[in-house]
């Protein structure tokens, strides 16, 4: 029996052969993938794990590609996401439990329901809650990490794991969750808060998002992190490249660390910014871009700068 068709007859949640990836990342671009899926639940994603180790086929965790390149060749294996089927969330009290593919908005959008403070500043951050796990996303202040308590991850051969907050490294864009772990779970303890104080918060976050960042366009957000003294977006548009634009993609006129897809861009007209940004921050400030965005499908030193 051929692979697919085998993984096929093992799958009982959503499979799509040969999916293109600019269908699920917010750049909207990215070639295909051998097979897209979103497992039905924790014993499928055991057994489609255990059939990829067995067969030696790669596979990628994503969320819903918003912090994402995807190269126009594709992925050689097999994504899986929790964005469609792990969704459960529940809210007793001060604690609150929610799966992998809850939408950050809507984890944010409860607590505030339920007048519990801490996640206020991340409104408007889009994906999943496992891609802000992993991302350790953060916005106005706060990150995810703070009120986190725990994390359910599940290994390539199925094992399920608990990690508390303290097991974990989080820092600016950073957590320690290796490649291989599938992030199932997160639990939160939060505070409560009369709604006042955390509408303020929310609003000071949304508004600060609508006038910073190009949100009319296709992006994956900032693409690279923020140097210790300097933001990305500061170096970038200080080495003269706001509006540079290779084929659809430009680097937005209105927050350099943004750049856009205006349609029909491709993973390598994005690919030759990063490396023109890189390169023109390197030569005036001496100063090293740290990518931000995870990438998939590349050869690193596509991504490297020319000289
Ligand atoms: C307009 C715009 C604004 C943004 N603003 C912000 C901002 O203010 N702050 C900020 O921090 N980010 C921001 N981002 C970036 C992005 O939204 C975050 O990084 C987000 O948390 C990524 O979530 P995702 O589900 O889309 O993850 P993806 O992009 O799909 O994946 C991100 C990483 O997480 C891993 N991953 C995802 N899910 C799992 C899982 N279940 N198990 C294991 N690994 C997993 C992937 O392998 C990848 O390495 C912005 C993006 C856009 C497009």
């Amino acid at each position: 029996m051929k692979f697919i068709d085998e993984l096929k007859s093992i799958v009982k949640g959503n499979l799509l052969e040969n999916e293109p990836m600019s269908k699920h990342t917010t750049y909207g671009i990215g070639g295909p993938a051998m097979a897209y899926i979103n497992p039905k639940d924790r014993f499928d994603l055991f057994n489609i794990l255990k059939f990829s180790t067995k067969n030696e086929i790669p596979v990628y965790f994503i969320g819903t590609g918003s912090n994402l390149l995807v190269a126009d060749n594709g992925i050689e294996g097999i994504v899986l996401t929790p964005a469609k089927s792990l969704k459960q969330l529940e809210i007793k009290k001060n604690r609150v439990v929610a799966e992998s593919g809850v939408m950050l908005g809507k984890l944010v959008k409860e607590c505030i329901k339920h007048n519990l403070t801490g996640l206020e500043s991340l409104i408007g951050v889009p994906g999943t809650l496992g891609g802000a796990l992993v991302m350790n996303a953060g916005a106005f202040g706060g990150e995810i990490s703070n009120f986190l308590e725990s994390v359910d991850i599940m290994t390539m051969s199925g094992e399920i794991n608990t990690f508390s907050n303290s097991d974990i490294d989080f820092s600016y864009r950073f957590s320690s969750f290796k490649k291989d772990e599938f992030i199932l779970l997160a639990r939160f303890k939060l505070q409560t808060e009369v709604p006042e104080i955390i509408n303020h918060k929310k609003l000071k976050a949304s508004s600060g998002r609508k006038t910073n960042q190009p949100l009319r366009y296709r992006s994956a957000g900032s693409v690279f992190k923020n140097h210790k003294d300097y933001a990305a977006g500061y170096l970038i548009d200080n080495a003269g490249l706001k509006g540079t634009k290779i084929g659809d993609a430009e680097i937005s006129t209105h927050h350099a660390n943004f750049f856009i897809n205006h349609g029909n861009a491709s993973a390598s007209d994005i690919s030759a910014l990063i490396r023109i940004a890189r390169e023109a921050v390197l030569k005036k400030f001496g100063i090293e871009l740290e990518l931000e965005i995870r990438t998939l499908g590349f050869d690193p030193k596509e991504l490297e700068v020319y000289v």
